[in-house]
């Protein structure tokens, strides 16, 4: 039997902007129902590593594969890469979910506008099914009730859960999430990961940046621990939480608790 394309597959990438190099080799797989959880330091390189995958920045040497096809670069003149086929770009971001730490919903527009806007206008699906799938995803996500509403009106967690089904809108292969958490009161965490919680036990594939280290314990098949730019350490859940071996990594632990 062939073996299964992965998900994911990041090979040695690295990024600089100007004279900062920002990640110094990078390389991580995800199988499809894979978990990973990225941890790591403010500035260690993770929201560039998810933005690196989804080509929201270019990676400066490396590559990036996305169900066993790679993005295609080329270098430019400046000698800085670039991708080498836009079409391939918007096709490979279209089976990715993104979702940011500031929600970055379209404040002009409705909930369900939100939620139908990539279906609808970039994907050209018909209108009346997109709406049928968003009102699916909202009621899953608790927010049926809201559909008509605007962001401002939202609660933080509310606001993180609608960004959530527009991401699954587009029904991605991969969901990233950034910080999901991080800019909620702490009385609004739990709604927000009891969705993400369930995305993961239905083994939807994602890679989840999180400072809540209970929730990745929990929920996580991989763990990464970034430092600097590299992988300092990763592995099971249980073995990264309850035995680290690095003395960053136990340090860092710490200093979360
Ligand atoms: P993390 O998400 O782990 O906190 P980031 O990936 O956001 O880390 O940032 C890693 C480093 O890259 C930081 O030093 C940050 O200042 C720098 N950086 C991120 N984005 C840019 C950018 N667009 N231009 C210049 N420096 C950047
Ligand atoms: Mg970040």
């Amino acid at each position: 039997m062939a073996e299964l394309a992965q998900a994911i597959e990041v090979s040695n990438l690295h990024k600089r902007f100007g004279p900062l190099e920002v990640l110094k080799g990078v390389s991580l797989s995800a199988r499809q129902g894979d978990v990973v959880a990225i941890i790591g330091g403010s500035g260690s390189g993770k929201s560039t590593f998810l933005r690196c995958i989804n080509m929201l920045e270019l990676p400066s040497a490396g590559s990036v594969a996305i169900h066993g096809e790679t993005i295609e670069m080329k270098t430019d003149r400046h000698g800085g890469l670039m991708p080498a086929n836009r079409r391939q770009v918007q096709r490979l971001r279209s089976q990715l979910g993104m979702v940011f730490q500031n929600f970055n919903l379209w404040q002009h527009m409705t909930v369900l506008q939100n939620v139908i806007e990539v279906p609808v206008h970039v994907l050209k699906q018909p209108r009346d099914k997109a709406i049928a799938v968003a009102e699916a995803l909202l009621r899953r996500v608790g927010l049926y009730e809201k559909r008509d509403a605007y962001p401002a009106f939202l609660s933080g967690g509310q606001q993180q859960r609608a960004a959530i089904a527009r991401a699954l809108a587009i029904q991605p292969l991969v969901m990233l999430f950034d910080e999901p958490t991080s800019a909620l009161d702490p009385e609004l965490v739990g709604e927000v990961l009891a969705v993400i919680g369930d995305l993961a036990r239905e083994k939807r594939t994602m890679i989840l940046v999180t400072h809540e280290m209970k929730f990745a314990r929990e929920v996580a098949s991989h763990v990464v621990f970034l430092h600097n730019g590299i992988i300092e350490e990763q592995g099971p859940p249980d073995a990264i939480f309850g035995a680290p071996k690095s003395e960053r990594l136990r340090k860092f632990i710490s200093s979360i608790h």
